[in-house]
């Protein structure tokens, strides 16, 4: 059993089928790179041969490169990484480069097969790199496969051909979105885009009949031909300068420069442009291997892509639990989360009774999901049937009879004790002993909600966030008496939804919300202050914060905000820490400045809703001081104040995996994403700059900033977060 196959048929066409074993997509490893090399050869070498086609024994092509194994590329490079790398990323060149040349005489550019690719669905990353290099590629048409190069969106780019080939085919302007945005295509988007060429029933079919007829003058790329034009104009040409100046500011615009691989993409895109094709390859390695050595992009994969991923495949699953996906799912409260809940879980084909106190507002849940379906349909995303189908899983009623059945029930209805155990008990009453009980509670201790349960062992903490479609991350929070199962059934739920889930204990606010309030508070702080406003915001946007905390509180309310601090504020009474926050936050309530619901907040906003910019009454109420801090200091202070609190919600063993706490943190609330959430950074920093860190804000601003003791410990053994708990991780 090997990655690739070779079979030739009775015309001669060769086929080369990429099958990998034991794996429902293919995946790109260096040996799969050396056996492709080798097949080509074979049929490149076999005179009987008259074309070769490159296709998969799998539904789809290819779902990319093993991560993994550019992960490992890295890290087995030795004492001169950078040199390991460039030469694994010019051996991958090398043989892409062979198949589009295809054996023909570089001079005279005859003498060549034909080489094609069928693909007959995925076809993403090294999925399509590996076509681009053919000399034609087939897809079938079925408007769910994907086509694109979605690299950027772990932290790398195209680095296999792939950014050179699709620029000198479509022109820098035309292919910025596939590769500066990751923008995935249909088969027939990606055709109409010129990225692919034939979208056909059978592929395969099609390939090998264009093979047996394609002329000499149709394997020569336009790149290889005399008189070769990049399409839109090289950088030196009137067309070209207006792109790649324009490319530049948007990216800055839209990265704000932390990303080191938007920033190396163009690079090789413009410099790549400036000399010949062969030449840009090597320019593209060598970026490619500098964002490979960047800790950034190194972190980026390990987030982003290799612990994601082993969340969602159940990483810190109970061990020995049968499958516990849900088959009938209670949603009680139809509001803004219970409708949005009850929408993605009828999406993944689950069954939902969807409850309200009145049937008005139950249906009014239920037409959530008929507006979301619409917006889908407009798109072309969702056909009218999809939409049928769905609806069709919603019972919208008031009528808690109709929970019998369901094995899950996600709670919810007001933030109130005592409504939620109303809600309890009443469901209790009408379930089998077998269903579990899950509250989405945002601020309430999940133990003590557990105390109206008749079963605290099958009662568990499932916090989504907003808006629930768009969100990816679910928080799963364990009361004390939260049993395995509770556990099992909470992951597999998110599981089938197809969200990203972090088990966390009991504590307030759990995780995320932890983290992202000490944020918005340190924002309002420096308001207080007299820090200049955009000092405030443009320093958290351009350590790569998606908001500045004054924008965050606008978005999630001012009321909201002071709901929140008058809770807190009653359940720690004398030890509450943010009275200075709360004057400002008071203040902006007091005028009615609710944010962008009221249209008016930190922010000023037009009649439209349309965000302004910085309310001009903030400084006349907190006057800008003459000395402001530093960009890096109030960058510092916004950064650690979430950060630390991760670290102490480790310390508590509230969190118990940093991959959860890093995954969490950028899907959660948009942790500088660049970093590969908070435990990366303090890495990427290293503990002792941490702690100098901590010990100056400490000093400066106040015990806030107290280094932690888990920190220090490890500043003062030479530890790193992922050296000391990546074990323990990678055990779970
Ligand atoms: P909401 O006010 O929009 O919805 C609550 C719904 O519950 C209303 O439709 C109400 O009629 C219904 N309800 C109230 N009492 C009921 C009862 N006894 N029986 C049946 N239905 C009843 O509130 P929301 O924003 O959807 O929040 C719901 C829960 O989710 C809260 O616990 C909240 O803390 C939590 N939560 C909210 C967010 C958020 O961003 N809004 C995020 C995560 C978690």
């Amino acid at each position: 059993m090997t990655d690739f196959t070779y079979a030739v048929d009775a015309k001669g066409v060769a086929v080369i089928t990429w099958d990998v074993p034991g794996k429902s997509m293919n995946v790109m490893s260096l040996e799969g790179f050396r056996l492709l090399s080798d097949l080509v050869d074979q049929g490149l070498a076999d005179a009987a041969v008259k074309g070769i086609v490159i296709t998969s024994g799998k539904k789809d092509f290819a779902g990319g490169m093993d991560l993994n194994v550019i992960a490992k590329m890295r890290d087995d490079a030795g004492a001169e990484p950078a040199r390991g790398l460039f030469e694994g990323v010019m051996m991958m060149h090398g043989v892409l480069r062979k198949i589009e040349r295809a054996g023909m005489d570089p001079r005279t550019l005859k003498g060549g097969k034909p080489i094609a690719a069928a693909l007959p669905g995925t076809a993403v990353g090294i999925g399509l790199e590996l076509p681009l290099a053919t000399h034609r590629i087939f897809a079938a048409d079925n408007p769910k496969s994907k086509i694109g190069l979605p690299e950027i969106m772990v932290g790398i780019f195209p680095g296999a051909g792939g950014t050179t080939r699709l620029v000198r085919k479509m022109g820098a302007m035309m292919a910025a979105p596939f590769l500066l945005e990751g923008k995935l295509s249909s088969p027939a988007q990606a055709k109409a885009a010129g990225i692919i060429d034939e979208v056909v029933a059978d592929p395969l079919a099609a390939a090998k009949a264009w093979v047996l007829q394609a002329k000499e003058a149709d394997l020569v790329k336009p790149w290889d031909a005399k008189g070769y034009k990049m399409p839109g104009g090289a950088p030196y040409s009137a067309q070209g300068f207006m792109t790649f100046v324009g490319a530049n500011a948007m990216v800055h615009g839209k990265t704000m420069g932390v990303y080191p691989a938007a920033k190396a993409l163009l690079s090789a895109v413009y410099e790549g442009a400036l000399v010949p094709f062969d030449t840009a390859l090597k320019i593209e390695a060598r970026w490619f291997t500098q964002v490979m050595l960047n800790p950034s992009s190194a972190a980026m994969i390990r987030s982003l892509f290799i612990n994601k991923e082993a969340l969602e495949k159940g990483a810190v699953r109970p061990k020995g639990i049968p499958d516990q996906s849900v088959k009938k799912l209670g949603v009680l409260g139809a509001g803004m989360m219970g409708a949005g809940i009850a929408y993605v879980s009828a999406l993944a084909g689950i069954e939902v009774v969807l409850i309200d106190a009145k049937q008005e507002a139950a249906d009014r849940g239920k037409a959530h999901s008929a507006d979301l379906l619409d917006k889908g349909i407009a798109r072309k995303k969702v056909t009218a049937e999809k939409k049928a189908e769905v609806l069709g899983r919603i019972l919208a009623t008031t009528e808690y009879a109709a929970l019998k059945g369901c094995d899950l029930i996600v709670e919810a209805v007001f933030e109130d004790v005592g409504v939620k155990a109303d809600v309890t008990t009443k469901t209790d009453a009408v379930t089998d002993a077998t269903c579990i009980f899950a509250t989405n509670t945002s601020t309430l201790p999940i133990t003590q909600l557990a105390k109206a349960s008749a079963r605290p062992n099958e009662f568990i903490g499932i916090h989504f966030f907003s808006p629930v479609d768009k969100m990816s991350l679910v928080e799963i929070i364990k009361g004390k008496g939260t049993g395995d199962r509770a556990v099992a059934k909470a992951l597999d739920f998110v599981r089938q939804i197809r969200k990203t889930p972090i088990v966390v204990n009991d504590a307030r606010f759990f995780f995320a919300n932890r983290c992202i309030i000490p944020y918005i508070n340190e924002g309002m702080r420096m308001l207080a202050e007299g820090v200049a406003p955009a000092l405030i915001e443009n320093a958290a946007k351009l350590v790569g914060m998606p908001l500045g905390p004054l924008q965050l509180v606008d978005e999630t309310s001012i009321d909201l905000g002071v709901k929140i601090a008058k809770a807190t504020k009653a359940a720690m009474g004398a030890d509450y820490p943010d009275e200075a926050v709360d004057a400002v936050l008071f203040w902006m309530y007091d005028q009615g400045r609710l944010g962008r619901k009221s249209n008016s907040g930190f922010y000023a906003y037009d009649a439209a809703g349309k965000r302004e910019g910085l309310w001009s009454g903030l400084t006349a109420q907190y006057p800008v001081v003459d000395v402001q801090p530093g960009l890096t200091e109030a960058q510092h202070r916004l950064l650690m104040a979430q950060v630390l609190e991760a670290v102490r919600a480790l310390e508590d063993g509230v969190l118990m995996d940093i991959r959860e706490g890093d995954v969490g943190a950028i899907l959660g609330w948009g942790f500088a994403p660049w970093s590969g959430g908070p435990f990366s950074w303090l890495d990427i920093i290293g503990a002792p700059r941490a702690v100098a860190i901590c010990d100056h804000l400490t000093a400066a601003y106040g015990p806030r900033f107290t280094t932690p003791h888990l920190l220090r410990e490890m500043a003062e053994k030479g530890q790193t977060f992922y050296g000391r708990f990546g074990a323990v991780a990678k055990a779970a």
